[in-house]
């Protein structure tokens, strides 16, 4: 192009197109030639000129506003094929970048070189309202400037924003029944409250409870518990649902700063309302699995659930998280896989407004299916045999310690030590004795030591002669780390590494109960262990009342 024939006052070139063209496809595009989007199409322009010719390249852009539009109406880029991004960062600036190197081109707008056009920066910066700007003098300046006040720089992506963009796994939301990206979690988004709609499938009635002045309320029933808190001393309903409010309450409710109560007579009840004690009652009955029972009524719209016996308590931990991701709805509980004596609190669930809709209490209900959410699985006690290995215990040289430490352990869990050997290092030694205590028709075999890194440990060898299968060797406990797991037969094998002599609490305390309660175990499982996996070898040991293994 000859430049001496571009006259200063006149427009700049968009890429291929005059400034008046790009203003027609402006037009079409975004129903009106918005100032940003014009400015737009000169930045992508510049974007581009700086990439090498034939890169096929993507798209980054930082603001939701028009600038989005110049890409999709100048490249290929677009949010619909993913070639586009937007990053709302609330900045007037866009990328193109090599989609396979990163390596790209940013520009942005230079404030300071905006003095030269004053329309522009009262645009950019708002200065003025809308009604009051000279979209005319706006609109040339813009052409006239073309990128005078833009810069642009190399810029190199974040890795993360390379490759495929795949969402992962899809699914079918259990709550709408639409599909969903998996690693959006165990319900889909919109059911996370995150719908831009208003529900619709019942009748629209924002209060569903009206609330009266207390002097009124008199004569009247509570639709709900209310709790009376007494900083340090108490915390108990003053009033229970359905109760009848009387004179005397009347002080007491005012006391309690309540100047207008909810009342039964003034509740709309065949409107799509659910109670929350009649939802928390729903709740619970699907929550509750063998083993686990619940207090009604419920209490302030809360339900507590306790063990009815001993065992360990088990946790459907995806429900759990499903459950929770639904708005206004709650539950609580203890870790999953502990041992609980009969009596113990493991869990609370209830709704969070006085009054839930049927549509909500319906996507809880199908959240929790049919099954239980948490039960409480029955230890059956084994017959345990005990070997010691270690050349130097079996000779009397060190007196062994194993034995009462193990002993204790498992007659805890309800157990019997039905045999108990002390057998040298070496792979025939450790496989006979084994053998011999399978044949005394032990349930359970507990090595002790010979899992570590020295050529003298050979318990796991041992084990493989008398016919170890599906080995599980290490796990991410801390004391513990050189567990192992497998079986001989039908009777559970775990070797117990040599810490177990020094610690008070390690992972064959994770492991015991889950052994007895029949549980298969794999690596996955250990896996999970890992976070919470580390004692905090505290000098009073409370476990199981510690994070350990949570
Ligand atoms: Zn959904």
């Amino acid at each position: 192009m000859d430049r001496s024939k571009v006259a200063p006052q006149e427009t700049q070139p968009i890429g291929p197109y005059s400034f008046e063209e790009f203003l027609e496809m402006a037009r079409s595009f975004h129903s009106f030639p918005a100032p940003g989007l014009l400015l737009g199409g000169y930045m992508v322009q510049k974007a581009k000129a700086g990439l090498e010719p034939e890169t096929l390249f993507e798209a980054v852009v930082e603001t939701r506003k028009c600038l989005p539009d110049a890409v999709q109406l100048l490249t290929p880029c677009s949010t619909g094929n993913g070639w586009m991004r937007v990053i709302h960062l609330g900045r007037f600036a866009l990328g193109l970048y090599d989609k396979y190197s990163g390596q790209g081109q940013r520009v942005r707008i230079v404030p300071e070189r905006l003095q030269e056009w004053p329309e522009i920066r009262d645009w950019l910066f708002k200065k003025r309202p809308k009604h009051q700007q000279d979209t005319g003098q706006l609109l040339t300046q813009i052409g006239k400037a073309g990128e005078a006040y833009m810069t642009s720089e190399e810029v190199q992506v974040h890795p993360r924003l390379l490759g495929k963009h795949s969402g992962g796994e899809i699914g079918v939301c259990p709550v709408c029944g639409e599909a969903y990206p998996v690693q959006d979690g165990g319900i889909c988004r919109g059911c996370q409250g995150e719908s831009p709609y208003e529900r619709t499938s019942f009748p629209v009635n924002p209060e569903p409870a009206r609330a009266v002045p207390v002097e009124k309320a008199v004569g009247k029933h509570a639709l709900h518990d209310m709790t009376e808190i007494i900083p340090e001393k108490s915390k108990s309903p003053a009033l229970r649902a359905g109760e009848r409010i009387g004179a005397a309450d009347l002080c007491r409710l005012q006391k309690m700063g309540r100047t207008s109560v909810y009342i039964q007579e003034n509740t709309p009840r065949e409107q799509g309302w659910i109670h929350e004690n009649e939802a928390a009652l729903a709740f619970a009955r699907r929550m509750a699995g063998s083993g686990i029972g619940f207090e009604t009524p419920p209490h302030e719209g809360k339900i507590n659930f306790r063990t009815k016996q001993e065992g360990l308590f088990v946790l459907d931990r995806e429900k759990l998280e499903r459950f929770n991701l639904l708005p206004e709805v709650i539950c609580a509980t203890r870790h999953s896989d502990i041992m609980l004596p009969a009596g113990k609190q493991v869990a609370g669930c209830r709704s969070l407004p006085l009054h839930l809709s049927r549509e909500r209490l319906e996507q809880a209900l199908t959240v929790l299916g049919e099954g239980p959410l948490f039960w409480v699985q029955e230890i059956s006690p084994a017959k345990v045999g005990i070997l010691v290995t270690g050349t130097e215990v079996s000779q009397g040289l060190i007196r062994d310690r194993f034995q009462p430490i193990i002993s204790d352990k498992v007659e805890k869990l309800g157990c019997t030590v039905q045999s108990s050997r002390i057998v040298p290092d070496g792979k025939q030694a450790i496989a006979e004795g084994v053998r011999s205590m399978l044949q005394e028709g032990v349930d359970l075999v507990l090595t002790t030591a010979g899992l570590s890194v020295d050529p003298d440990d050979q318990t796991r060898e041992g084990l493989r002669e008398a016919g170890l299968d599906s080995e599980l060797y290490g796990m991410p406990v801390l004391p513990g780390a050189m567990t192992l797991l497998g079986r001989i037969g039908r009777t559970r094998v775990v070797g117990v590494p040599a810490c177990a002599l020094f610690f008070a609490t390690t992972s064959l305390d994770l492991l015991l109960p889950r052994v007895l309660a029949g549980r298969e175990i794999t690596r996955r499982d250990l896996a999970g262990l890992a976070e919470g996996g580390l004692c905090l070898g505290c000098k009073h040991c409370t476990f199981p009342k510690c994070p350990f293994g949570k």
